[in-house]
């Protein structure tokens, strides 16, 4: 029996409650690490936005759920049990693929598209690994107890809350706390939710500190994960990622979860890692299918009115618009709203409260347009985005799957329109070389400037007024 890599694992062989286990029976109202009303939400999760349950106790499973086919992994019932409850009815191929591997304890580096389900594949097999979901009665009664066996690394805050509001989800029949950790909140109600957590979902920086501080411990750590780490790395969490790993030394499994693979990644994997699966969804494009890109190609000085021509055009629902600068998001904000286009803002500028607001409101659909710097690309789950605005392009052609990547989730349809200007050749000539796939160009009347191939210009409706050309002979750079 080839073992994981850390070999000889007790936690899965031995089964039985590990540690003291504190079965005070009743489920009142008080004790269980305290603060769960405190500073304006829960303490963990950060507030305000209607998020998820903070005390760690389970409900009693209700009657009537459907079955799904998430039955086939043999889970623990209760874990079952939330699936149902969350709609989730059918895995999703990482899903499938995923949560065997990790159910045997083995390390996963896992690479799916984007709105794939990555976080459930990686969150339910640990899930069912752990005593409490095994062992959890119909009642889901208990009382939630530390140490810490379960650690998600995210590099943005929202993704953080996403990851735990799932985890929430999942662990609503069984007494397991999660606690959200990231800067930005205080620490206090951080430190005392800790208490009696045993799921622990951060950013690296906040974790770090909460570490130093010994307010989280992990020595008895299961599995740590890693969301999005080669965003980590772009956003310059390398030392902490390697301080992260050290910490948890004696931790059984080790999970990489990422739309994009790169050379530090493999640096990584060699380094901490070792021995592992790689469960990756081939796809031949990087995008999904389901998204319809376009671009326009457009005078870098005109890019505001061709938005609001788009705007127009398209109508979007619930449109995500991402500029490059906190700046220019200020500034394109606060001109939309001059001209009358429901438009918030987002970036990491704004207090984290903020954020959390804006995001819910977005999400609620109470304004139609969201402008917002890469913060918002990755790991964001917003339902129904109908359509993502490059209206400026993103640095690197990986941000660009993250950012499309925001719409046509879970098989939902989207649309992607990107706005390139003369200096953008090569930035769009490498974007199309890692998706595989080449973006259609598009043209609105009155906006046209042309890419240098005479390429055939795709009408894009009849209405293009007669005599306009729509392809000037303004050269792109291009490789
Ligand atoms: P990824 O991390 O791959 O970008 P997420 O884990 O954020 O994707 O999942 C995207 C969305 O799909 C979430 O809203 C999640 O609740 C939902 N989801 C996950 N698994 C399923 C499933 N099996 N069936 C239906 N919806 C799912
Ligand atoms: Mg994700």
């Amino acid at each position: 029996m080839s073992d994981g890599p850390h070999g000889g694992h007790p936690h899965r062989s031995t089964r039985g409650p590990r540690g003291p286990r504190k079965q005070s029976g009743g489920r009142g109202r008080s004790g269980g690490g305290g603060g769960g009303r405190s500073g304006g939400g829960g303490p963990s999760l950060g507030g305000g936005s209607g998020g998820p349950k903070s005390d760690g106790r389970g409900e009693p499973v209700p009657a009537g759920l459907p079955t799904t086919e998430f039955e086939k992994f043999e889970l623990a019932p209760n874990l079952t049990a939330a699936i149902a409850a969350a709609g989730y009815i059918k895995p999703s191929p990482i899903q499938d693929a995923m949560i065997p591997v990790v159910l045997d304890e083995k390390n996963v580096m896992g690479r799916a598209q984007t709105g794939t389900g990555k976080t459930a594949a990686f969150l339910v097999p640990l899930l069912a690994l752990m005593d409490e979901v095994e062992d959890a009665t119909p009642d889901g009664a208990g009382e939630p107890r530390g140490p810490v066996r379960i650690l998600a690394v995210a590099p943005t805050r929202e993704l953080a809350i996403q990851i735990a509001t799932e985890a929430v989800k999942l662990t609503r029949f069984v007494p397991v706390r999660t606690v959200c950790c990231y800067g930005g909140t205080p620490l206090d109600s951080q430190i005392r939710a800790l208490k009696n957590a045993a799921i622990v979902i951060g950013t690296p920086g906040r974790l770090l500190d909460l570490i130093s501080r010994r307010a989280l411990k992990l020595e008895e750590l299961d599995a740590i994960v890693l969301d999005e780490v080669d965003r980590m790395y772009d956003l310059g969490f390398r030392d902490d990622v390697d301080k992260l790993l050290a910490a948890s030394k004696n931790r059984r499994q080790t999970l990489l979860t990422s739309a994009t693979l790169n050379d530090d990644v493999e640096r990584l994997i060699a380094k901490h890692v070792g021995e592992h699966e790689r469960v990756i969804i081939e796809t031949n494009t990087l995008t999904v299918e389901a998204i319809d890109q376009q671009f326009y190609f457009v005078d870098g000085r005109r890019k505001q009115d061709l938005l609001m021509a788009v705007i127009k055009e398209l109508d979007p629902q619930k449109g995500l618009v991402f500029v490059r600068t906190r700046f220019s998001v200020d500034r394109l904000t606060y001109q939309l709203q001059q001209r009358g286009v429901g438009a918030e803002l987002i970036h990491s500028g704004l207090p984290q409260k903020q954020r959390e607001r804006i995001l819910q409101a977005f999400k609620d659909g109470k304004f139609p347009l969201l402008i917002a710097t890469d913060v918002a690309s990755r790991g964001l789950d917003i339902d129904d985005i109908t359509h993502v605005v490059n209206y400026d392009l993103p640095q690197s052609a990986e941000d660009y799957v993250h950012r499309v990547g925001r719409t046509a989730r879970m098989g939902k349809k989207g649309a992607a329109v990107s706005f390139v200007t003369q200096d953008d050749g090569l930035l769009l000539t490498a974007i199309e070389k890692l998706i595989n796939k080449e973006i259609k160009q598009n043209s609105f009347p009155g906006f046209e400037l042309a890419k240098p191939e005479a390429k055939k210009p795709e009408a894009k409706k009849a209405d293009r007024p007669p005599g306009v050309p729509p392809w000037a002979s303004v050269k792109r750079r291009r490789r």
